[in-house]
């Protein structure tokens, strides 16, 4: 899964738009285990507090067991049981599909058909035409003739028929792609297995998919957002037990070509990188509906943006728009400690 191609894809970025932010409290003595490993072609944190080091140093491998396998389960470019379905489905025979599998692509169609199409892993031809299908996005761009067809073609999650274990679809320009979606997933999986293994307190932060458990001692885990214009934090949050913060960015992964710059979220209405939008930030229980709804307000852009929250179940999200002017719900509004002084222009939308 490409993630964030980034994510199961294979592109390495240095920019977390999340980050774990336990420096200042993170005290000598603390029984605090942090480790970064690379898995999914990102950097992933781990930090576990109240364990002896060896447990948590035994979890973090386990972890990285669970993103490795994420990652040649789900590769949407490099030859993996995803790429052999696409290929299956293409030629209009049935797949069969393992359950694990099944699962995710079933909870990716109910969100797509949530977002109303914004969200829309079946897009997988529109991302590789883009030049994203890569470990180093590349131009050119592709030509007004090839987006239209790839637009007109109406790839859809609609169009995948998941009868048990075999997926089917009529449409044959449909792709799957699951690189909005696998490192949120792949989160979640690592947190399930930390639980499983008995750890209670612990971040995953898989390149700013963010998922927390537990408390960081008698203290909740702090949780800075990555600054979209800069390298820097522009707010932080106190992250509330067993939650979620997700983020999506443009410049996670783009590429310039004569002089103008292209990123990765596409806007399946128009099949080119959706506009108007630089970052989105969304709270949510799980990391997989977070990964999901955040790449689907980023390519629904700054007038829909709120609408589709409010669609995909979203309570708390923020929008940074290209201007630079941050947009949020009172909810998450009431948590947020900006970091950047002057604060930034702040818009509070009604509650989703
Ligand atoms: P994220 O960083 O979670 O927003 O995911 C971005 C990745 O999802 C891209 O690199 C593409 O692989 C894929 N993608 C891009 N646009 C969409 C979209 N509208 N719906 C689903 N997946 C997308
Ligand atoms: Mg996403």
């Amino acid at each position: 899964m490409a993630k964030k191609n980034k994510a199961v894809g294979a592109l390495v970025t240095c920019n977390l738009l999340l980050v774990t932010f336990l420096c200042s409290c993170n005290k000598p003595q603390e029984p605090l285990y942090q480790e970064q490993i690379l898995a999914l072609g990102a950097l992933v944190d781990i930090s576990i507090w109240g364990v002896e080091p060896e447990r948590a140093r035994r979890a973090s491998t386990a972890i990285s067991e669970d993103f490795n396998r994420i990652h040649t389960t789900w590769h949407a470019w490099q030859t993996s049981p995803l790429t052999r379905i696409n290929e299956t489905i293409a030629a209009g025979a049935a797949a069969t599909v393992d359950t694990g599998m099944i699962a995710l692509i079933g909870q990716a169609k109910e969100l797509s058909v949530k977002s109303g199409g914004l969200f829309n892993p079946a897009i997988g031809r529109l991302i590789a035409a883009w030049g994203f299908h890569s470990d180093e996005p590349h131009g050119p761009p592709p030509d007004v003739t090839t987006i239209a067809a790839l637009v007109a073609a109406h790839p859809s999650m609609d169009a995948l028929q998941i009868e048990g274990d075999t997926l089917k679809s009529n449409n044959p320009a449909l792709q799957l792609d699951f690189g909005a979606i696998g490192q949120g997933y792949a989160v979640d999986v690592a947190i399930a297995h930390l639980r499983k293994l008995g750890i209670q307190n612990a971040i995953v932060n898989a390149s700013g998919d963010i998922r927390v458990i537990g408390k960081h001692g008698d203290r909740p885990w702090r949780i800075g957002i990555r600054d979209p214009r800069g390298s820097g934090i522009i707010a932080s949050l106190e992250m509330q037990g067993d939650e979620s913060i997700v983020s999506s960015g443009t410049y996670e992964r783009f590429y310039d070509y004569q002089g103008t710059r292209y990123h990765h979220i596409i806007d399946p209405r128009s099949g080119y990188p959706a506009r108007g939008v630089t970052s989105v930030t969304v709270v949510h229980s799980d990391a997989t509906t977070a990964d999901a709804a955040s790449t689907a307000l980023l390519a629904a852009g700054p007038q829909e943006w709120w609408k589709t929250a409010r669609d995909m179940g979203i309570k708390q999200a923020l929008m940074i728009d290209e201007q630079g002017v941050v947009h949020m719900d009172p909810a998450l509004a009431k948590r947020i400690r900006f970091e950047v002084t002057p604060s930034p222009k702040l818009e509070i939308v009604p509650g989703l």
